[in-house]
């Protein structure tokens, strides 16, 4: 994978894939900003190096067309407090947003409409590929959380512009790919969440390289199902039962640890029936919503002594209050993981954020599918892509 430091960008046109995915609130304003901040060194060193002009792509949303919900107006505001500099929106019309390109002052940071507004952004189409191509000279990606998809804005336009990694994706490479070389015992996964059949991926990939694979979560219950636990109307997925069995007795089973007690409760919106049971005394109603404090303490203990540790996917169902402790407990642990402490997708995120652990872990991944994709060992489009020659 090229790295940006190897493009000579001095008076040259940049077209940046940033990840400016952000939440938007009713107002449209920006909730969260950490992807527009995580992209602000790769801006700062392109600006530094004297690129002629950067024109920066990113999707927003799901739109199927052009929608002004999702577009990218408040994104250039934001950015544009965090350069210090215009961040001028181009207009949706690509030729109109070429000429635009083309005559804005020497340095200008442009911002084009949102990726998605374009139907040949997702069919990965050549011919909307060579129309962002014709915005630059080079291109730099620097969207981890979007290198997952085969898009024209992260596979076709990198094919036809000599193209690099910018800083935040090189980051991330540089991570996660260290995961995928540990081989010593020191290594512990954590994996929750919702369902199996979404980590399987991960699971395979990760058990010959770990020490130990602590499962909580909704996914342990279908594991401790397959052992032959009643669960009640435990969130199980039937599907993934065959696979957890085989998971538990195959060449990697004793790495495998699973909850000893979990926290029942008769219904979501009754955490006052809340209580503490240990594996295989599950009460006929009700369901497990979190891992319990033994398993808290086992799980910690582990986290606390490894020199690795990779999380992804809540313990519980952590947006409710009352079942939350055994995420934020695992968030606690990672924290104090003397060694390197890494968290990946979505939902973990932002229970790590809201846990207040996040500034004391090693590195907290922008990509929620593409960081899983990555840890799968699967070589990702947008990443392909910057490694084949352009043919400019
Ligand atoms: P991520 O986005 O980090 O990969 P997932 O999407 O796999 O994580 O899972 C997150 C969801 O799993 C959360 O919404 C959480 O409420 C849910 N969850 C975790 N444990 C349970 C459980 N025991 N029962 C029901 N849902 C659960
Ligand atoms: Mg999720």
């Amino acid at each position: 994978m090229r790295e940006l430091q190897s493009l000579d960008v001095r008076g040259r046109a940049v077209l940046v894939r940033a990840d400016f995915n952000v939440p938007l609130g009713p107002m449209g304003e920006v909730v969260d900003d950490t992807r527009i901040r995580a992209a602000v060194p790769t801006l700062r060193w392109l600006v530094g190096q004297g690129a002629s002009r950067l024109v920066l792509a990113s999707h927003l949303g799901r739109p199927k067309g052009p929608d002004a919900r999702c577009s990218l107006r408040p994104v250039a505001d934001r950015l544009s407090k965090l350069l210090d500099m215009p961040v001028a929106l181009l207009p949706v019309e690509l030729d109109e947003a070429r000429l635009a390109a083309s005559a804005a002052p020497e340095g200008s940071v442009l911002l084009l409409e949102n990726t998605r507004f374009y139907p040949g952004e997702t069919a990965n189409d050549a011919e909307f590929g060579r129309r962002l191509a014709s915005l630059a000279e080079l291109f730099v990606q620097d969207a981890f959380g979007s290198v997952h998809r085969a898009h024209a804005s992260t596979v076709a336009v990198a094919r036809l512009l000599p193209s690099a990694a910018g800083l935040l994706l090189q980051r991330e490479v540089e991570v996660l790919s260290s995961l995928l070389q540990q081989t010593g015992g020191s290594f512990t996964a954590v994996l929750g969440g919702a369902k199996v059949s979404d980590k399987i991926g991960v699971i395979d990939n990760l058990l010959p390289r770990v020490g130990a694979l602590l499962i909580g979560g909704a996914m342990a219950n279908t594991f401790l199902l397959a052992q032959g636990h009643r669960m009640g109307a435990s969130l199980i997925e039937p599907d993934a039962v065959e696979v957890a069995s085989s998971l538990l007795s195959g060449e990697w089973s004793r790495k495998i640890l699973l909850p000893s007690d979990l926290v029942f409760a008769e219904s979501l919106d009754r955490p006052e029936t809340a209580q503490t049971v240990q594996v295989g005394q599950a009460p006929g109603n009700g369901a497990a919503y979190d891992i319990g404090p033994a398993t808290v303490q086992a799980f910690g203990e582990k986290i606390r002594t490894s020199e690795t540790v990779f999380w992804n996917g809540p313990m519980g169902v952590f947006e409710t209050e009352r079942f939350a402790r055994g995420t934020y407990a695992v968030a606690s642990a990672v924290a104090d993981c003397p060694g390197f402490s890494v968290v990946g997708g979505g939902d973990s995120v932002a229970a790590v954020e809201r846990s207040g652990y996040a500034d004391r872990i090693d590195h907290i991944s922008t990509g929620g599918g593409a960081s899983l994709e990555f840890l799968e060992g699967r070589l990702l489009p947008g990443i392909a892509a910057l490694e084949e020659p352009a043919h400019a």
